[in-house]
């Protein structure tokens, strides 16, 4: 999972690229980057670490012009080294491009351009689309590309490469500077694209972006369609090849922030929904509780539903170290662990003698599951139940989110008999597979869950997948 950004017709792109990576800084804190363009010219800049650590003032300052791409990274292939942050720049044609997503068939893409004689030279995965994309341009004409070339260009992406992904352009379109974003034709990673009034554009993983600078929120990034931008002029949406839309419900789930709004609308009210289905199903297993307490941050939106439902009081039971990070973001399990450690402490008198309600986002390896009720336990509640607003993690995703592999997939692992003894609970509710169906209505990617894959990956390219896994 990343985050990107790109803008157009700012007074001073660094300055709302650094707001905006800020704004996104929850998709990946690995690393960082930002590329600006001026009369053609692009200044570069990416380094490991968070963006308030990679951009001082200074290097804001010499990031110059009014366009750019900016880009946070979590790192699903790679060995996670400065190399391998985005952006990535072209020279022939001069193409500077950032992305979300996970492409699934890099060898494939590698060994076609080596017969090109084009060479890959990092782990990162929007190398090979930023080649792809710059290459079809080249074949048309060595410059002077028009509208018809870009969409030639992203043509050929969608031809070529498969997976998920969600991307961010800006090369010269008739002779202008232009910002161009499309999306895979499932729509698998989130993108959307908004306006300022005083003529720029902007694309964005996130609504929050938009937000956050003040911009319009337009729409969604159409799906299997390339969105092209330029300051004063009307947006240029040529759809190419779109699919069943199948958006990636995890994002929903835990990776947005919930003031984003998605294509079914605020990531809240989602949550709420979800919440509310929880509780729903809850209530009809005839269990007992006292109070409800969501394990902070992600799941308040869905345990304050789940509350409501219930008839029972929401209680804050756990308080968050803020300068933690988030375990499940971190890329190894020693991280993750002593991580964990520091992030939770209960409030004994809202658990004491009282049957309470976890409510968690989801389980995926069951580490932080086990870790929770073993907290809760320290003060001496009567009874713990865990309630989880999504189903059963039990397939690895290839999309973008890291959890590669079966065997690390707790609820693919335990027959569900198990589990509540091993999570360490008196009994664990997850949101059904047709609750959550119900729940988000329309198409959506949720292979994690039901093992369904909007785009079919091989055996091959799962073992590569899993051996470019960083940490696993
Ligand atoms: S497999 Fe799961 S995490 Fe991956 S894209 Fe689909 S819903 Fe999202």
């Amino acid at each position: 999972m990343c985050g990107f950004v790109g803008i157009i017709g700012v007074e001073r792109a660094s300055a709302a690229l650094s707001m905006s990576l800020q704004a996104l800084q929850h998709r990946g804190q690995d690393a960082c980057g930002m590329a600006t363009v001026e009369q053609g010219r692009f200044h570069v800049h990416k380094d490991l670490g968070l963006v308030v650590n990679v951009f001082s003032e200074h290097t804001l300052s010499a990031l110059r012009g009014t366009a750019g791409i900016g880009h946070t990274r979590y790192p699903t292939v790679g060995t996670g080294v400065r190399e391998d942050a985005q952006p990535f720049c072209t020279r022939r044609p001069g193409v500077v491009m950032a992305h979300n997503g996970n492409v699934t068939n890099l060898d494939d893409l590698e060994t076609l351009l080596l017969t090109r004689g084009i060479h890959v030279q990092s782990k990162c995965d929007v190398e090979p689309i930023l080649l792809i994309f710059a290459e079809a341009l080249t074949q048309r004409r060595p410059s002077g590309h028009t509208l018809d070339d870009v969409v030639h260009a992203v043509r050929e992406v969608f031809r070529l490469v498969r997976g998920a992904y969600s991307c961010v352009a800006i090369c010269e379109v008739d002779g202008k500077e232009t910002l161009v974003a499309f999306r895979d034709p499932h729509g698998i990673r989130p993108g959307s694209y908004g306006r300022s009034a005083s003529g720029g554009w902007i694309a964005a993983s996130e609504t929050i972006v938009m937000d956050a600078l003040g911009f319009t929120v337009v729409a969604d990034l159409p799906i299997g369609a390339v969105v092209v931008m330029r300051p004063n002029e009307e947006a240029t949406i040529v759809s190419i090849e779109p699919d069943t839309p199948r958006p990636c419900v995890f994002e929903r789930i835990y990776f947005a922030r919930p003031d984003s709004l998605m294509a079914e609308g605020r990531v809240n009210s989602t949550r709420w929904a979800m919440g509310k289905r929880l509780g729903e199903e809850w209530a009809r297993k005839g269990l007992q509780a006292d109070v409800v307490v969501p394990v902070p941050d992600t799941s308040r939106t869905a345990a304050q539903a789940m509350a409501e439902v219930l008839g029972l009081p929401y209680r804050e039971g756990f308080i968050k170290n803020r300068y933690s990070g988030r375990t499940f973001i971190m890329p190894d399990a020693a991280a993750r662990q002593a991580a964990h450690r520091l992030k939770l402490n209960p409030i004994p008198e809202i658990f004491e003698g009282k049957r309470v309600i976890l409510v968690d986002d989801s389980v995926v390896r069951g580490t932080t599951i086990r870790r929770l009720a073993d907290l809760a336990h320290l003060t001496r509640p009567e009874a713990v139940h865990m309630a989880v607003y999504s189903p059963p993690v039990r397939h690895p995703c290839y999309y973008g989110i890291d959890m590669p592999s079966k065997k690390e997939l707790v609820a693919a692992r335990l027959p569900e008999h198990e589990w509540a003894s091993a999570f360490g609970v008196d009994s664990v509710t997850f949101l059904s597979l047709e609750g959550l169906r119900e729940t988000m209505g329309g198409t959506i990617c949720m292979a994690c869950f039901d093992g369904e894959y909007a785009v079919p990956v091989s055996s091959g390219e799962v073992a590569a997948i899993v051996a470019d896994r960083r940490g696993t």
